[in-house]
């Protein structure tokens, strides 16, 4: 048996597609344009990679991309101010603040700035209450984009058993709570996980959010199961440099029922679901009724 390749690219570019549908029409309609800050702080050279790509992104699907590039020794009470500044512009509609922040940089106390109708990132302490809660949160991007790919793949999750491996903020946690919220039966875990092969073996969903690479081999995958990974690994083999997940795909992909690939599976989701928590934020902020199928 050979699993099916979950095709994160192409999921992505129809989502982004639909988010840009969306936006005209409010446009159109309303005279409003959706907007996304992004600050970034230092010279991080992956960083900037990301913050490039979700500026491009931002304006192709016709929403304005405002970019605050500040130095690594930026202050603190300088990046909180700026925080502020946006929480208090009326054409920002989103907020999100690259991570990591330099050392000097309380990341917590910053993310807890931001106001939570605008932190599309769900990273907050009240949207992460919210979505431990069951109320409507602004839901963290990762995480979203791998639900939205086992819901499309699988419709219902209900009674399903899913093991989440990771209990990080922004990828395992919120994952746990989004499986639980589509009722699957959830396991979380993690480094002291005493028999992770036989946990993993009882997953009908495995979703690997480790940052080892390959680490999760096929005969620890119950034949027919699906397979999220969310690991991002930079790899040397045959003398190139490789990105990995962090699970054997070859092996995995001969038990699972589906699997998605690294790259192209769960990475390009990530701005996509960005994207769609942006014009999410936009109606509630304008009262508006919200797109379908956009969030959890
Ligand atoms: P963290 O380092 O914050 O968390 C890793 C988790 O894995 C921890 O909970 C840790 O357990 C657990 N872990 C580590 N070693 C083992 C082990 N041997 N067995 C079982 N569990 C283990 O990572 P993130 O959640 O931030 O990211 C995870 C991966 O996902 C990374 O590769 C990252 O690059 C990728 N990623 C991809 C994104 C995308 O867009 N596709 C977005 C975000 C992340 P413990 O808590 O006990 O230490």
């Amino acid at each position: 048996m050979t699993g099916h390749v979950l095709d994160g690219k192409a999921f992505a570019a129809k989502l982004r597609a639909q988010v840009a549908q969306h936006v005209a029409a409010l446009k159109e309609a309303h005279g409003i344009t959706p907007g996304l800050a992004v600050v970034l702080v230092g010279e991080d050279p992956a960083s900037q990679v990301y913050v490039r790509s979700k500026g491009k992104q931002t304006i192709e699907v016709g929403m304005t991309s405002f970019e605050h590039k500040l130095d690594a020794e930026t202050s603190q009470a300088a990046l909180l101010d700026l925080i502020d500044r946006l929480n208090a512009d009326p054409e920002v509609h989103g907020i999100l603040v690259q991570l990591p922040l330099p050392s000097h940089i309380n990341a917590d106390l910053v993310i807890n700035r931001i106001n939570p109708a605008k932190d599309v990132d769900g990273f907050h302490i009240s949207n992460v209450g919210l979505l431990g809660t069951g109320q409507k949160a602004m839901v963290p991007c990762t995480p979203l984009g791998c639900l939205m790919m086992l819901r499309d793949h699988l419709g219902s999750l209900s009674g399903l058993n899913a093991v989440v491996v990771g209990r990080s903020n922004i990828v395992g946690k919120p994952m746990a709570q989004l499986l639980l919220g589509d009722s699957c039966t959830v396991t979380i875990a993690h480094s002291r996980t005493r028999d992770l092969a036989e946990t993993c073996r009882h997953a009908d969903i495995l979703v690997a959010a480790v940052g080892r690479p390959e680490m999760i081999p096929g005969d620890w995958v119950k034949p027919g199961a699906t397979v999220i990974d969310v690991g991002i690994n930079r790899i040397e083999r045959d003398g190139k440099t490789r990105l990995v997940g962090d699970v054997h795909f070859e092996s995995a992909l001969a038990a699972a029922g589906a699997i998605t690939p690294v790259p192209g599976g769960v990475g390009p989701m990530t701005i996509a679901c960005l994207l769609a928590n942006t014009l999410t934020a936009t109606c509630r902020a304008h009262g508006l009724p919200e797109p379908e199928g956009l969030t959890a």
